[in-house]
């Protein structure tokens, strides 16, 4: 399967794209709760150009945002 990433560059689970989570030991997709493999959504892996303390320092910067003003999602409508 094709690897998948989030806008920011961190990679996503195959299946759905979205984070995942340890459920006991074994590391789950947030959304479907399908085994995964490591590096799929547990913030360990990263487009190659994509430099991981950026990532989290943009991460934060948006969430700061979010908490602030009104948020919206980009294109969502
Ligand atoms: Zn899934």
């Amino acid at each position: 399967m094709d690897k998948k990433y989030d806008k920011g560059g961190q990679r996503v689970t195959s299946c759905c794209g979205c984070y995942s989570t340890y459920c006991d030991e074994v590391l789950c997709c947030k959304s479907c709760y399908a085994e995964v493999e490591f590096g799929e959504g547990d913030g360990s892996e990263f487009r190659a150009a994509v430099d991981p303390d950026l990532y989290y320092k943009n991460l934060f910067a948006a969430e700061e945002v979010e908490a602030g003003v009104d948020f919206r999602e980009d294109g969502e409508f």
